[in-house]
């Protein structure tokens, strides 16, 4: 390596090593290009690390809920006190936590809970007091306030968080800048080197760009604009690509579904789990294509969260018309998540280039026997989620990242070695090139980086061992040596 740049690869013995040049001995290790997450929420990420009590490891809802009044106990009275992501299928209590558990933990604090997926909070009556929130509320467009037996909101809102934000403290700028900071190290610790950070908005682009001007952040980031709600960045004139190796601009940021876990995820078939509901459609699929179309005909990749068959379905027909009102070569759309695919989708997919920007850790966390993928899919349905095999081997090019959920490639990389479906296992060469070439070329960036090849950009993991030589089983417990961005070593393991 050299500057910014590789400028030689290949064994030892077999490339001359120029004179003065540090040499790190490596042997028994892995070499990959640095990690790419092409899907998950970077900036958030570091918010959440700031401020937030992190629930997602609790083993019971009580034990979540203690954390909650640990906070409460340090808390001033009246605070905001945010919670993090709990995932109730991993609690024996297996249900959502509701106002009357938050209440029990303070009725003096506002307090707002973030599920796992972030589709889905739950707020005590205190926060629920603040938003205005009551019984005669309507259900917002796309999103549903849950109301009890009694007439009264249970405390639980779905896909409609934005009741709630706006009375939620702001970040600071000082806070937004630490977040990316810390994000940047913790990302370096696990060997990732850029990311895609899948939804921003104008306040959270320009902390971008301040923790790039201060020096704090450290990797590379596909900045996605979010233009559900938002105006689109193209009336700015604000195109993909737009930006320099550091941050660039991605592509146009929809919404077209919830999650699974909130039930949320709109299929074509009912919920195993809750037989009256099919999940919903965030918005009606007319809207989608126009808003698809109109970011397509500026230039701009467009990039859709569908997770349901059903959501999938209506993503697909709204690029096809896309590309049918200006046909486009190379336009790189993605499809975000892309969970449960019928075989049909997956031809389409393949013949309209659409890239499915999936999260394999999804599929460690959640899709194990009895696990929330088979509570929500049943059995059949189970049986076709996140297909890797059937999508490499059909020669669709995936892109893998995690969400944050939790963010961590070689967990990632594990997941899909390992996929609670065996058909669809992949190997560990092809996980992780979805993990490193692929991201690149979800971010049109293959020229450039995404495997160790003379002229790309120096960025670098060392796997503490050979991960050819182990077996796929354990490869979770590798961890990250060294991690270089640009030629220069910024992580180390035990420096
Ligand atoms: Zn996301």
């Amino acid at each position: 390596m050299q500057g910014d740049y590789i400028v030689a690869a290949g064994k030892k013995g077999k490339i001359e090593i120029p004179k003065g040049a540090e040499v790190y001995d490596v042997t028994g290790m892995t070499v990959v290009p640095g990690f790419i997450d092409s899907h998950c929420h970077f900036y958030g990420m570091g918010i959440s690390m700031l401020r937030d009590v992190q629930l997602r490891d609790t083993p019971t809802l009580e034990a979540a809920m203690a954390r909650l009044k640990e906070k409460a106990k340090a808390t001033k009275k009246g605070d905001w006190i945010l919670g993090k992501g709990w995932d109730e299928s991993k609690w024996p209590e297996n249900r959502y936590p509701t106002k009357q558990d938050l209440d029990a933990v303070s009725k003096t604090h506002p307090i707002v809970t973030t599920r796992i997926c972030g589709h889905m909070v739950t707020l005590n009556s205190v926060a629920l007091k603040i938003a205005g929130i009551t019984g005669k509320t309507p259900q917002p467009a796309g999103g549903q306030v849950d109301m009890g037996l009694d007439g009264e909101p249970t405390g639980i809102l779905r896909d409609c968080r934005h009741l709630i934000e706006s009375f939620i403290p702001p970040v600071t700028e000082d806070e937004a800048v630490e977040g990316l900071k810390i994000a940047s190290e913790y990302a370096l610790s696990l060997g990732c080197t850029s990311v895609g950070d899948a939804g921003l908005n104008a306040y959270e682009l320009e902390a971008y760009q301040t923790a790039l001007a201060k020096g704090h952040l450290k990797i590379r980031a596909y900045l996605f604009l979010d233009e559900t709600v938002q105006k689109p960045s193209y009336e700015a004139g604000i195109r993909t690509g737009f930006g320099n190796d550091m941050i660039k601009i991605g592509p146009s940021k929809l919404l077209m579904d919830g999650s699974l876990g909130a039930r949320t995820a709109a299929l074509f078939e009912p919920y195993a789990d809750e037989p009256k509901s099919k999940g919903f459609l965030l918005m009606p699929p007319e809207v989608l294509d126009e808003k698809a179309k109109a970011a397509h005909r500026h230039g701009n990749q467009v990039s859709i969260h569908a997770i349901g068959d059903y959501a999938i379905e209506s993503v697909i027909n709204s690029i096809q018309a896309a590309l049918k009102d200006k046909p486009r070569k190379n336009h790189r759309h993605r499809i975000e998540h892309c969970e449960i695919l019928t075989a049909g989708q997956i031809e389409r997919i393949k013949e309209l280039g659409i890239i499915p920007a999936m999260q394999p850790n999804f599929v460690g966390e959640w899709a194990g026997p009895g696990s929330m993928y088979e509570q929500r899919l049943g059995d059949d349905r189970t049986k076709l989620n996140n297909p890797y095999r059937i999508l490499l081997d059909e020669g669709i090019v995936v892109a893998f990242g995690s969400d944050g959920m939790p963010f961590h490639p070689i967990y990632g990389i594990w997941s899909a070695l390992n996929h609670g479906i065996k058909d669809a296992r992949i190997n560990l060469v092809e996980a992780i090139k979805c993990y490193t070439l692929n991201g690149a070329y979800a971010s049109f960036d293959e020229d450039k980086k995404g495997s160790i090849e003379v002229g790309k950009l120096a960025d670098v993991a060392v796997i503490d061992r050979d991960l050819t030589k182990i077996k796929p089983e354990d490869v979770r417990d590798a961890k990250v040596y060294m991690t270089i961005v640009n030629g220069k070593i910024l992580y180390h393991k035990g420096l």
